[in-house]
């Protein structure tokens, strides 16, 4: 394709050949044997990735649609949404558009959310559910999951929600040894698929709660879900192209070798972070809290970002994010998912350098 701009924002980004390919199979009924076949036999590699004995469940959405159903399936008292950049800050207004209680718990963009804080809060006994972006993708910002999955174990009656959708696939995220209750990510950030398709799974005693709340809607009915998965099926017919994309995605994943992969994660992110220091940036997140798979840079030089990207879109077809909303401009964003390997970053870089002046 002459015209084609590889992505290097965090998400989308680029989509292989092979990913394309696979989704360009002949259409299957969704209630037949060969969906089955497929959903069902892609169960324990997702169940690995996901570090669960839980089913892993498919919806035909982006993430957002997993987030607002995480609440509506498990808030009956209150929420507490962790809030420290762009997406988790939204997860706390779409709680109250959920028609549920919601606390706040902010930090500035970049910082951290500490398990100190998180510990502060839910001592107040307000809450029964709380949500966490362990990767905040609009900061580059890792947040510490262990240490805050430590202090939800002193919290049995708070359900542990966790967006992984910018950091999933690319490190260990264990959800059963985390006491994670609804760890969700989507296709479209580090699988490397096009958008459309998001994976959860449910622990069970979050499946039980679900049960038992009322106004769960349909489309994102954890026990829907449930009772489908039973019969390796989906509530409603599901997107079954990217399905195809993820079964070939899982193929490239484990041929690859899981630990392999992480491996490869950690090395690209370093080696931007090199890049990064030697032209003298800094970083928008704090040392040991800094995204694995992308890079958000604070913009100290104070280049003029969209111009720097419109060339490296004109000369070399490539494509880094400005900055997300509040903080455009003052930082850019540079990702290290998906297919990439230290080649092709190294292509980037120095059509980064090349752009630059
Ligand atoms: C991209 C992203 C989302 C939103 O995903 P959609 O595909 O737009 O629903 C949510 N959380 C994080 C951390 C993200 O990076």
């Amino acid at each position: 394709m002459s015209n084609h701009i590889k992505l290097f924002i965090p998400g989308p980004v680029e989509v292989s050949e092979k990913t394309f390919r696979a989704m360009c199979a002949p259409m299957i009924g969704h209630r037949g044997a060969e969906f089955k076949k497929l959903y069902g036999g892609m169960q324990p590699r997702l169940q690995e990735l996901f570090g669960t004995k839980c089913p892993v469940f498919l919806s035909s959405s982006s993430a957002w649609g997993v987030m607002e159903g995480a609440i509506r399936n498990l808030t009956s008292k209150k929420v507490l949404n962790a809030m420290c950049g762009a997406f988790s800050d939204k997860w706390f207004d779409v709680s109250k558009r959920c028609g549920r209680q919601a606390g706040a718990l902010q930090v500035p963009w970049g910082s951290p959310v500490t398990p100190e804080l998180v510990r502060e809060a839910l001592s107040t006994g307000e809450f029964d559910s709380f949500t966490l972006i362990h990767n905040e993708t609009s900061c580059g910002m890792r947040n510490p999951l262990p240490a805050i999955a430590d202090v939800l174990r002193s919290f049995p009656e708070v359900m542990f929600i966790v967006d992984s959708v910018s950091s999933f696939s690319t490190e260990a995220i264990p959800m059963d040894d985390l006491g994670i209750d609804v760890l969700l990510t989507g296709s479209q950030k580090a699988l490397a698929m096009p958008p459309g398709l998001a994976l959860f799974s449910v622990s069970e005693r979050a499946m039980e709660r679900a049960t038992t709340l009322p106004d769960r809607g349909y489309y994102f009915d954890f026990v829907e879900f449930a009772k489908n998965q039973e019969q390796d099926m989906t509530p409603s017919t599901p997107v079954i192209p990217l399905i195809n994309a993820l079964a070939s995605k899982l193929d490239d994943i484990f041929t690859e070798g899981v630990a392999n992969r992480f491996a490869r994660h950690a090395a690209l992110n370093a080696q931007v972070h090199d890049w990064v220091r030697a032209r003298g940036f800094e970083f928008f997140a704090p040392e040991g809290f800094r995204s694995l798979s992308l890079t958000c840079v604070k913009n100290n030089r104070e280049v003029d970002v969209a111009a720097w990207i419109k060339r490296l879109r004109e000369k070399h077809s490539f494509v880094i994010d400005g900055g997300y909303g509040k903080i455009k401009g003052k930082t850019f964003r540079i990702s290290n998912m998906g297919d990439e390997t230290p080649a092709t970053i190294a292509e980037l870089l120095a059509a980064l350098d090349n752009t630059l002046a």
